[in-house]
This record gives structure tokens, C-alpha cells and sequence, in this order.
């Protein structure tokens, strides 16, 4: 094994490696019951790190059963022994930081300082849902007659199915699963199938922290079977909802799926976030937050920027400042703690990237730097990429990039700038940098997005309500508003009073 993993296997006090190579369902480690397997792959430099279970419909069912068999005690537990789980298992969390970090730099390929970043991340969730979870009340209505009462009370939904994307590979689980528990819904977690180990090592630090079985399933499955394992769980009776983080066609796919039993479904799907800036900003402070938001994780973020908007009056300035910027990156393996820009996923989104990239060249982009893969890194690298002359006839205007390349596009007035913000068909982040007071608040009700950064770049956390609109769509992750999806409002009527 990578010298990395031996770390992490000597850490637990269970002695128990947290890199683990079976799934987990109903507190047990299992296999695939056909004994497959497929291996999981460390971007920077395509060894393998570990390899996990490669399940379809049938080890689904017993993990979807095992989570139903658990809801019948889980459901009936007090809010405070919830949160009281929780807690615990935020704490082991915490104490194997580093091991997280590690994990998730190995198999995502996300620069060190960033993995860290994401654990604290992720973690949150746990923390903030073990407390959310006792806020969690109904209403007395005032009643129309003098012989009723009337109240309304919150109840888990049942079931979770919660699919969740590479790009953060802890903080997808946990931004879902820390609420499904705090509201009383046990959990089948289907991780992806790049980054499947830390999703598995959640569970084992899920069993550290003494969470009863069955309450938190993980299943792993090869790109092959995502299919199979999707559609069962939008089709089991048995699965109450469906809580799901990734592209717009498989989320799509989900929705039309879990139609026929109308199940309660959540979707966080491609973003495609304008990034305004107008003549009144503070340039330096717009620059960086540009920086920020859109290299951060390679630029494979959902909320990162996609399309620069500049005012013409500075366009230029802003223009030049940005590429000084992009030019200090420094690409490299995760491994590298002085790097700040890592490999992208896998070969297939190193593709899309330069594809992306090739047909805004052919359509008159202008290159300022960067515009083709990093080959000499290896084959998942991409080059900082910044490109001018930008029209909506190209896929980096009207498709999530999800890479490290910066487009800038010109606009002459407020009302055009917003426009243009508008007219793409998701509204997940928007961000806009002005100091000019009565346009703050204009612009930001005019943005068609669940989400605006106001002279931030950076704007997730778990207090906040994250989603979006249109084809972003569907629900709210964080706050309290992450609790609701996974519970159900029950009104009850006493009568004869
Ligand atoms: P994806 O939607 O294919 O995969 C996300 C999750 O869905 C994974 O766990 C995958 O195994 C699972 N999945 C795939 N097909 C499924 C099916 N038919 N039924 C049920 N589950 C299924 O995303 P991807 O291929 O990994 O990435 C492609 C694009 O998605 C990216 O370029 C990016 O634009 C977008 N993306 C968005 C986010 C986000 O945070 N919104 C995250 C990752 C990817």
C-alpha cells in the first residue's frame, strides 16, 4: 500500500484500518454477494488505493431492509438520544481529522490544505445537525371551535436513500445523513464510485461512535451498477425518500424514477454561477474571491464561479489582475501541502474539461494562459485556464465547467449584467462584488439562485440553506430548512372536547 495509508491504518484505537474494503450494512462488513470488486484510483498518479465492493439490486435490497428493520427502533427514539448519537459520532470525527484529510486527498486527489478543509466541513454537519436535532417542534393551532384542539407535529419519513457525488467526498454524506438521523429516517448512503472509501470510513467511525445497526447503511457500487442501485431505491416501496447531490441528467433520471411510488425527493444538481462584477467593487478583493471560488477543488465545485461578468470599465484591470493571480497556482499532487491546485477526478472529466475548453477556441475564445491538459503531470491535470471573447454559443457559457478554467465576459449595464446572469437554464450560487449600497440589495433579489455571495466568494456552511432553482434543483441542505426534508408534517384534530 501507498506509504499515506499505512498512517491511517495504525491510527484507530480499534485497531480496525480505516481504509476498508467491504460495505457496511446493518453494522456488518460485507461483500458484493457475486464477490465482485472494483479498485479505487488515486488521481494524481492513477495507483490504486484501495478497491471495495462492487454491488447491484440484490445487496440493495438488504441493505434498504436493514434500514427499514432499524427506522421501527430509530424512529421511536427521543430527540436528545439522537442528538446524543450524533455528538459522539462528530467526536470520533474529529479525533481522526487527519486520517479523513489523508483519505480524501488519496482518492479524490484534493490538495491536502483543502481535504483538511473539507473535514472541518463535513464534520459541521454532524455537530450542527446533534444540535438541530432537539430544535425540532410542531405548533398548537388557535383553534376555530371551543370542542377541538389542534396540533401539528414533525415525523421522519422513514427510509433515506442518499446518493452523493466525488467532489466532496465527506461533507455530501454528512451535509444529508446528519440531518436524515437527526430527524429520526435511518440511511442507505451510496457513495460514489471514485471516492467510495471515505464514504466507508464514515461508517467505521459511525460504529466507533456506537450509532445502533442499521441506522447508517453504506453500499458501493461500480459506475456499471449505479444504474441498477439507483432505480431500486427510487422503486422500493420500502425507501420513504431520496436525497441526492450530482449531475442534472442522472438527477433527472432520479426524479422520473421515483415518481410512481411519489416519493419525497431531494436534488442538488449542476450549477452554472454567474460571478458579477461592477465598476463600484473593490477590484483586489473581487479578484480573490474570484480565485477562491473558482479554483478551489480544481474548479469542481457546484457553487463555483462559471462565468465572469466584468463592467467594461474595468474589464481590462480585472483582466490582468486575475491572470497574475492564476499565474501563481501551483499544480501538483494533493500529497504536496504547498499545492494549491490538484488533479481533476478521473479521465473522463480531464476530457470534458479540455472538450469544453477546444470548442470555446474554436468559437473565438481568447486564451490568456493555460487552454490544454497538463500532460507532463499526468493524464487528469489541466492547465489554470483563463479565456476572453466569450459568446452563448459555447459550452463554457451555458454548461457547468467543472475544471480550473476562468471565462470573462464583458457587459456594459447593470440590467444587461443580470440578464446575462440569468439566461443560463440553472440558478444554483451567484456571486456579485459592487460597493455601490442600493445595488447590493437590487441585484441580489434579481439573481435567479437559491444562493448569492455579496462580496464573498466563499458562502457554504451549515447554518446556511443550500440549493437551488430551476435546473440546480430541488430542497435545502443545512439550517433547519435540512431537517424538513426528511420529515413529514402530521396534523392531528382532538375532538368532542
Ligand atoms: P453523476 O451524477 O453521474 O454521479 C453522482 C452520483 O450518482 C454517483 O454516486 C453515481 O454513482 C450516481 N449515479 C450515476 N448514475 C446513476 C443512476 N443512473 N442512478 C442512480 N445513481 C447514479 O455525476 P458524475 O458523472 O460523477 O459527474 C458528472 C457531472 O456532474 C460533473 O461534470 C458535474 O457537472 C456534475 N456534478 C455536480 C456535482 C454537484 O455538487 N452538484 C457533484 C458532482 C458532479
Amino acid at each position: 500500500p501507498d506509504v499515506y495509508l499505512v498512517q491511517i491504518h495504525t491510527k484507530l484505537e480499534t485497531q480496525v484500518p480505516l481504509v476498508r474494503n467491504r460495505a457496511f450494512v446493518n453494522g456488518e462488513w460485507i461483500s458484493a454477494a457475486s464477490g465482485k470488486v472494483f479498485d479505487v484510483i488515486d488521481p494524481a498518479n492513477g495507483k490504486i488505493v484501495g478497491s471495495v465492493p462492487d454491488m447491484d439490486a440484490s445487496d440493495t435490497a438488504k441493505a434498504i431492509q436493514a434500514a427499514a428493520d432499524a427506522f421501527e427502533t430509530w424512529k421511536h427514539t427521543t430527540a436528545k438520544e439522537r442528538s446524543y448519537y450524533l455528538r459522539k459520532w462528530y467526536e470520533v470525527l474529529v479525533k481522526h481529522h487527519d486520517d479523513l484529510a489523508t483519505l480524501i486527498t488519496a482518492e479524490a486527489g484534493k490538495p491536502w490544505k483543502e481535504a483538511h478543509g473539507e473535514v472541518s466541513y463535513g464534520n459541521s454537519f454532524v455537530e450542527w445537525f446533534s444540535e438541530e436535532a432537539r430544535r425540532t417542534h410542531g405548533e398548537i393551532l388557535a383553534s376555530p371551535t371551543r370542542t377541538k384542539e389542534m396540533i401539528l407535529i414533525k415525523q421522519p419519513i422513514g427510509v433515506a436513500a442518499l446518493i452523493t457525488p466525488w467532489n466532496f467526498p465527506i461533507a455530501m454524506i454528512t451535509r444529508k445523513a446528519g440531518a436524515a438521523l437527526a430527524a429520526g429516517c435511518t440511511c442507505v448512503v451510496k457513495p460514489a464510485e471514485d471516492t467510495p472509501l471515505t464514504g466507508l470510513a464514515l461508517a467505521q467511525l459511525s460504529q466507533e461512535a456506537g450509532l445502533p445497526k442499521g441506522v447508517f447503511n453504506v453500499i458501493t457500487s461500480n459506475r456499471d451498477h449505479a444504474p441498477e442501485v439507483g432505480k431500486l431505491l427510487c422503486e422500493s416501496p420500502l425507501v420513504a425518500g431520496i436525497s441526492f447531490t450530482g449531475s442534472t441528467a442522472v438527477g433527472k433520471l432520479l426524479y422520473k424514477q421515483s415518481s410512481s411510488g411519489v416519493k419525497r425527493l431531494a436534488l442538488e444538481l449542476g450549477g452554472n454561477a454567474p460571478f458579477i462584477v461592477f465598476n463600484s467593487a473593490d477590484i483586489d478583493k473581487a479578484v480573490d474571491g474570484a480565485i477562491a471560488s473558482k479554483f478551489r477543488n480544481c474548479g469542481q465545485t457546484c457553487v463555483s464561479a462559471n462565468r465572469f461578468l466584468i463592467q467594461d470599465e474595468i474589464f481590462d484591470v480585472f483582466v490582468d489582475k486575475i491572470l497574475d493571480k492564476i499565474k501563481t497556482l501551483s499544480m501538483g499532487s494533493g500529497m504536496d501541502h504547498s499545492c494549491s491546485l490538484g488533479p481533476l477526478i478521473n479521465t473522463a472529466q480531464a476530457h470534458k474539461v479540455n472538450t469544453i475548453v477546444l470548442d470555446a477556441i474554436k468559437k473565438g475564445a481568447k486564451v490568456h494562459c493555460g487552454g490544454r491538459p497538463a500532460s507532463s503531470l499526468g493524464e487528469r491535470f489541466y492547465e489554470p485556464t483563463l479565456l476572453t471573447n466569450i459568446n452563448e454559443s459555447m459550452m463554457c457559457y451555458n454548461e457547468e465547467i467543472f475544471g480550473p478554467v476562468a471565462v470573462c465576459i464583458r457587459f456594459k449595464t447593470e440590467e444587461g449584467g443580470v440578464t446575462i446572469a440569468n439566461s443560463t437554464r440553472q440558478g444554483l450560487a451567484g456571486y456579485f462584488f459592487s460597493n455601490d449600497v442600493p445595488q447590493l440589495w437590487r441585484v441580489a433579489k434579481e439573481l435567479a439562485v437559491g444562493m448569492v455571495g455579496i462580496n464573498e466568494g466563499i458562502i457554504s456552511t451549515a447554518e446556511a440553506a443550500f440549493g437551488g432553482i430551476k435546473e440546480s434543483g430541488i430542497g435545502r441542505e443545512g439550517s433547519h430548512h435540512g431537517i424538513d426534508e426528511f420529515t413529514y408534517t402530521k396534523y392531528m384534530c382532538f375532538g368532542n372536547l
